[in-house]
């Protein structure tokens, strides 16, 4: 971009999760250390990172605030993911079901080191 824009990415962890691989891992298609890269790695030089939390977005002000500094915006994309709530899906609604129906990131390790029964 020639310098003509400042791009900064804000994020607390220090890694990128490539999630499909909870997928892979079990059949061990895919190594579990290949599913969590440094999130720098995957950024241009010339992008910024800093590795904190958005607490507060001042959108009248174009200002996000993070514990350390308040950063001013032309434009904010924000893609901070999901949060499921499986209580809002009929019979999903106990713990019990959400261990064994859905693949996480433990559950997938799990498979891979062979200490998680799948049922
Ligand atoms: C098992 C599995 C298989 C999948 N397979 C596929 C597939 O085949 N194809 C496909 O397209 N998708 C697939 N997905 C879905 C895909 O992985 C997700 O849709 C995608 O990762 C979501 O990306 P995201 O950037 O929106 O959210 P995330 O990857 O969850 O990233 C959100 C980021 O926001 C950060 N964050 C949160 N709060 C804050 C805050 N306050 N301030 C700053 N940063 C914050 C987090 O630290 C995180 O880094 C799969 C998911 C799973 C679990």
């Amino acid at each position: 971009m020639n310098g003509k824009v400042e791009i900064t990415v804000v994020d607390p962890s220090a890694y990128h999760v490539y999630q499909p691989a909870w997928l892979l891992i079990p059949f061990r298609i895919m190594h579990q250390n290949e599913a969590i890269r440094p999130e720098r790695s995957l950024l241009a030089e010339t992008v910024k990172f800093r590795q904190e939390k958005a607490k507060r977005i001042d959108l009248n002000n174009r200002v996000v605030e993070t514990d350390s500094a308040k950063l001013q915006y032309d434009f904010l994309v924000i893609s901070t993911g999901a949060r499921p709530d499986y209580s809002q899906v009929p019979g999903l609604d106990k713990p019990d079901m959400i261990s064994t129906l859905l693949i996480t990131r433990l559950s997938s390790e799990k498979l891979w080191e062979g200490s998680l029964e799948a049922s």
